[in-house]
């Protein structure tokens, strides 16, 4: 069964937090030492994990990415993965990583039936990488990236987030240093959600400004023409190498957007700003049975109104989403609780 929301949006593709944990401290994401975390007992089971995730396929998702927090952090991953990777219904099973504990699961990982990886890199300086994540350990995060094509993947991302006067003046450089690996850069704007309490729009580096600031150092920058609900624009550099962007700031893809977050406690969200989720994870502990579990999903999604990118651009005064005293209250509005 395939289902639609008012916009005529499928649900497709779910991003799977397994943890709210992170070993870095990126300063757009979780800028802050301690956070309040997610209670042990509310962290779904793997088995739980794969239950959702059966009712999420007979509603038509296709594509599951493993994210967190720090997706690595959850231990014995490899055995969520195989449980998800046996569901012939999923067709694509990724993860997003910050690369750090990469280098030594990257076998198991593959081993287990994962897809794809995409590592999180915004800067190949090891000092400006200690002031971003508040954490020395960019050796760390190069060596788990170069672990990945060993460990046999293919169709490697690489997701650096730009901001002005942090890491704009890198951006050929991670595109040459990905080349070899073989890894495809995707540039993404910096989003006011979340834990990002100290964004500016000034602090945005646009997708305008980086064509032009690629087209300066590499000449024509081509478009790559192509049909998907991916949210990177692809382009092409005159030597063939294909980069991404993703304009969630200023352009966002919110009219093609199929995809929904659950939480690593269960609480399901329509949009990466939604205030509010559908709790999961109660009602399967209380035996509700996978039809209600269904008609549940079903009637949220059919009725999805989220386009919350779009409305933030509307907005001309922009600060950003969620106030530090309020992200205290909550963690569930976090970035780092719900996926990114
Ligand atoms: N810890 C893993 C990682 O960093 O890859 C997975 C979780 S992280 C929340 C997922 C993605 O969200 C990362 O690529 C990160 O760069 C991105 N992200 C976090 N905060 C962001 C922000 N304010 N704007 C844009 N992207 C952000
Ligand atoms: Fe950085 Fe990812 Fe951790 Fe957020 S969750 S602090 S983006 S490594
Ligand atoms: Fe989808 Fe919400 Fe992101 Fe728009 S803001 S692309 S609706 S998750």
């Amino acid at each position: 069964m395939r289902i639609s929301d008012t916009f005529g949006r499928p649900l497709k593709n779910l991003r799977i937090s397994v943890t709210d944990r992170c070993n870095l401290r990126c300063q757009y994401c979780m800028p802050e030492e301690e956070y309040i975390w997610l209670s042990r007992g509310d962290i779904l089971q793997f088995e739980e994990i794969s239950a959702l995730v059966d009712i999420f396929a007979d509603l038509g998702a296709d594509k599951v990415r493993l994210t967190g927090g720090e997706p690595l952090l959850r231990r014995n991953l490899p055995d969520l993965v195989r449980l998800i990777a046996k569901k012939p219904a999923i067709r694509d099973i990724a993860m997003t990583t910050n690369g750090v504990l990469l280098a030594e699961h990257a076998p198991a990982l593959k081993a287990a039936g994962l897809h794809r990886v995409t590592v999180s890199l915004d800067t190949l300086r090891p000092e400006r990488f200690a002031k971003l994540t508040r954490r020395p350990t960019h050796a760390q995060v190069i060596k788990g990236l170069l672990a990945v094509p060993q460990a046999g993947f293919t169709d490697t991302k690489v997701d650096t987030v730009v901001i002005r006067g942090v890491n704009d003046d890198e951006l050929a450089d991670l595109i040459e240093f990905c080349k070899p690996l073989p890894a495809e850069v995707r540039f993404i704007e910096y989003m006011d959600v979340g834990g990002a309490t100290k964004w500016t729009m000034d602090s945005v580096v646009s997708r305008a400004e980086i064509l032009k600031a690629l087209e300066r150092r590499y000449g024509r920058v081509e478009p790559v023409i192509e049909e998907r609900s991916a949210p990177a624009d692809r382009y092409r550099l005159p030597d063939g190498t294909v980069f991404g962007i993703i304009s969630s700031t200023t352009a966002p893809f919110c009219s093609r957007c199929d995809r929904s977050r659950l939480t690593a406690d269960g609480i399901w969200y329509l949009c990466l700003y939604a205030l509010q989720g559908t709790d999961l994870r109660g009602p399967l502990r209380r035996g509700t049975s996978a039809d209600e579990l269904k008609a549940l999903i079903t009637g949220r999604w059919r009725a999805r109104t989220d386009r919350g990118a779009e409305e933030r651009l509307r907005n001309r005064h922009r600060s950003p989403l969620v106030r530090i005293s309020e992200l205290k209250k909550d963690p569930h509005l976090e970035m780092h609780t719900r996926g990114g």
